[in-house]
């Protein structure tokens, strides 16, 4: 509800990377007021660090840097009327029954703050995961990096960080630093997978490793850091089943190792807020708006699900826009769900459910590589969608649109959840 305090904001942003800033520009430009809260100094986020091109090819149809993307998000924001606060952390998010939510942040320039909001936008982008979380075993010496981190270092601090790299996972990331390094005069003696199959984009696979006849062991497990002050050699080995196969076990010389193993969204504030998380993919569950179990607070980006393209990120932040400006005027548009499930090869779906009066627009990740395969959409084990694909990789997040009309094949049990299944034909 509209508030006469001077602090009152329709919409209040949390984080001003792609997500933040494209829904910013959807719910300016339709007059509401809005906020764009960012802690850094500078707005964009992540594609900051990203020098390399390969952004904005649907989105914008042209091929972009991440800092020529971030510019025109930007810009789009700005002209539309967000008001910006940078260098200002949001702490926590308070919604109580029937008021507004309230936002407490911390600012370099206002110092406490305290923000109401009529709706609330999460959009705080992801983390990355670290050594702990994948439990390498050996020395802990200086010379370990998540690849990110190594990302920012160089590309906005200039500073190489060593001369000798592995790196372990074949994130994008990990890939996109395998190349950077090399531009840097960096030997990058091996990218180490423990999985099967790579876990980037399959472009950057040839763009950043084939390009530069870097080697990639895929299904080799690190089973040792060496070194006391600063990594003198990683020891890798294939493995079967999480058994490593000491016998041909190899040892690689290097000074540094980037951690390229994954992200997860940064989400400590919607715990604080109560707001229910999906498991399987550590962001908020969602309804068909993408309003979380909170009324009015809504999530979109990475810290919704890790995408690999800006470009579904800011796709996703439009419908979010859209979301709002209907949740603001009454206009309930998530109503009537069927709560949808990962099914079989499915690691996760986002929206967390189905509406029954749109189509439906999901995003999906599969499990294992598929040369071709089907999705189905089963209702107690009844089919109600099929379509064919080709070339399922878990490195590359699906989109499917669910027409409203599948109801036509079989009426829906409102109760019973529908399941994604992913199936190789
Ligand atoms: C190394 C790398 C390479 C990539 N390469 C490509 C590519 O080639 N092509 C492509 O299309 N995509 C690529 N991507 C993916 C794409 O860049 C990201 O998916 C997208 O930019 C994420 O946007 P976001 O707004 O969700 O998150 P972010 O950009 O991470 O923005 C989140 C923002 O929230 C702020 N924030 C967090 N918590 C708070 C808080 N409590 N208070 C205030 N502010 C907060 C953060 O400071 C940050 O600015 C790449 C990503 C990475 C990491």
């Amino acid at each position: 509800m509209k508030s006469d305090n001077k602090n009152y904001y329709d919409v209040i942003i949390i984080g001003g990377g792609a997500a933040g800033l494209s829904v910013g520009a959807v719910t300016a430009e339709a007059g509401l007021k809005t906020a764009i809260i960012e802690r850094e100094a500078d707005l964009g986020g992540i594609l900051l660090q990203c020098i390399h091109n390969g952004f904005g090819l649907h989105h914008f149809n042209e091929e972009l840097t991440g800092p020529e993307y971030a510019a025109k998000v930007e810009t789009a924001a700005i002209k539309a009327g967000c008001q910006i606060f940078t260098e200002t952390t949001v702490s926590a998010i308070i919604k109580q029954a029937n008021k507004n939510i309230t936002v407490d942040c911390s600012s370099a320039i206002h110092g406490a703050l305290e923000l109401e909001a009529g709706a609330v936008v999460l959009a705080m982008g992801c983390r990355e995961r670290n050594r702990g979380n994948i439990g390498v075993p050996g020395a802990r010496p200086a010379g370990i990096y998540a690849a990110g981190f190594a990302q920012r270092l160089l590309n906005i601090k200039g500073c190489v960080p060593g001369k000798k790299a592995v790196i372990i996972g074949s994130g994008d990331i990990g890939l996109i630093m395998a190349r950077r390094l090399r531009w840097s005069g960096v030997e990058v003696k091996a990218v180490v997978e423990i999985m099967p199959h790579a876990s980037g984009l399959p472009r950057n696979i040839a763009q950043c490793l084939e390009d530069f006849n870097i080697p990639l062991y895929l299904s080799y497990m690190t089973t040792k850091i060496n070194g006391k002050q600063r990594v003198e050699s990683i020891e890798i080995a294939p493995h079967k089943n999480g058994i490593a196969d000491m016998s041909k076990a190899v040892k690689i010389d290097c000074d540094t190792l980037l951690l390229s193993v994954g992200l997860v969204p940064e989400n400590e504030l919607s715990v604080k807020a109560g707001i229910e998380l999906n498991l399987d993919t550590g962001g908020p569950v969602v309804d068909s708006s993408l309003m979380t179990n909170i009324q009015g607070i809504f999530a979109c980006g990475n810290v919704l699900h890790v995408h690999d393209l800006v470009d579904f990120v800011s796709e996703e932040a439009i419908v979010t826009g859209h979301a709002v400006i209907n949740y603001l005027n009454n206009k309930a548009i998530a109503n009537n769900e069927i709560k949808v499930i990962p099914g079989t090869n499915v690691k996760y779906t986002v929206p967390n459910s189905y509406n029954r009066a749109v189509n439906n627009s999901f995003y999906l990740r599969s499990m294992m590589v598929m040369d071709s395969a089907e999705l189905t959409v089963y209702q107690h084990e009844h089919p109600v969608y099929r379509k064919k694909l080709k070339h399922v990789k878990p490195a590359e997040m699906l989109q499917i649109q669910l027409p409203v009309s599948i109801e036509t094949s079989m009426e829906l049990d409102p109760i019973l959840p529908l399941t994604i299944s992913l199936e190789a034909i």
